[in-house]
């Protein structure tokens, strides 16, 4: 886990901070519904928990298995609400699926079949269907997780029969810019993509559910959004950097 005890936490700021990533939002977007995924990494419960009882946050995100699991008994459901939506956004494990199967509401880096197929076969023991987002190595970085969009029609005919995975969308980091118009490129090719399973009859998607592109993070969810994004995770935004 990151360091998190140097940093200091100024509810004041996170609520400002969201004040305005909902602004951006709704003047980017341009209508189209949005979702704002709190990356809540290294951020301690009680400041999750104040975001949820009063800045409105809803859903968030986690990356790792372990600090998900020493969080999750704390967590409060958002008002109004029955549940806190919780998002497995990190690159996961396959062994260490059955401890999250029962806890999220969507897997959103699936990127290999081995992966899915447990998650499938944890869903199944469970008696539930999981969402997932297949993650897009859109960059084609060597280092990073993801499947290459070249990959992808294989990849799909190799998941279908899946039965406990319902194959929401598509998820996607992409490369670090110092541009940020360079942005634009990964976000509109990931969302062409996206297009095009959706317009094509790909077996075992219920298209009626494949509407979630998870694109745009601290640096880029500007650039995501006018690309046509509907979920933008954001950590450092909201919260402050890491350390
Ligand atoms: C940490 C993380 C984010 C949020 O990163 P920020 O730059 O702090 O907004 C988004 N997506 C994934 C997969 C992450 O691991």
């Amino acid at each position: 886990m990151e360091n998190t005890e140097s940093r200091v936490f100024d509810l004041a700021s996170i609520a400002a901070n969201i004040e305005s990533v909902r602004r951006e939002i709704d003047s980017l977007a341009k209508g189209r519904e949005v979702k704002l995924l709190a990356v809540t990494k290294t951020v301690p419960v009680d400041v999750i928990n104040h975001a949820i009882d009063h800045l409105g946050i809803t859903a968030i995100g986690e990356n790792r298995v372990q600090e998900l699991l020493a969080k999750y008994d704390s967590l409060h459901t958002p008002p109004g609400r029955d549940k806190l939506e919780i998002h497995l956004i990190g690159s996961l494990q396959t062994n260490k699926v059955k401890y999250i199967i029962d806890k999220v509401d969507m897997i959103e880096s699936v990127d290999s079949v081995k992966l899915a197929a447990e998650i499938d076969r944890q869903a199944k023991k469970h008696g539930r269907i999981m969402d997932i987002l297949i993650e897009i190595n859109i960059g084609r970085e060597t280092q990073k997780g993801g499947i290459l969009p070249e990959a992808l029609p294989e990849f799909l005919e190799e998941i279908r029969d899946f039965s406990n995975l319902r194959l929401r969308g598509l998820m996607t980091i992409a490369p670090k810019c110092d541009n940020s118009s360079d942005y634009l490129k990964y976000f509109e090719e990931t969302f062409a993509i996206l297009l095009d399973i959706s317009t094509k009859n790909v077996h075992n998607i219920d298209r009626s559910f494949f509407d979630v592109i998870s694109m745009g993070m601290s640096g880029s969810y500007r650039e995501a959004l006018q690309c046509g994004s509907n979920e933008i995770r954001l950590g450092s935004t909201l919260f402050g950097a890491r350390n």
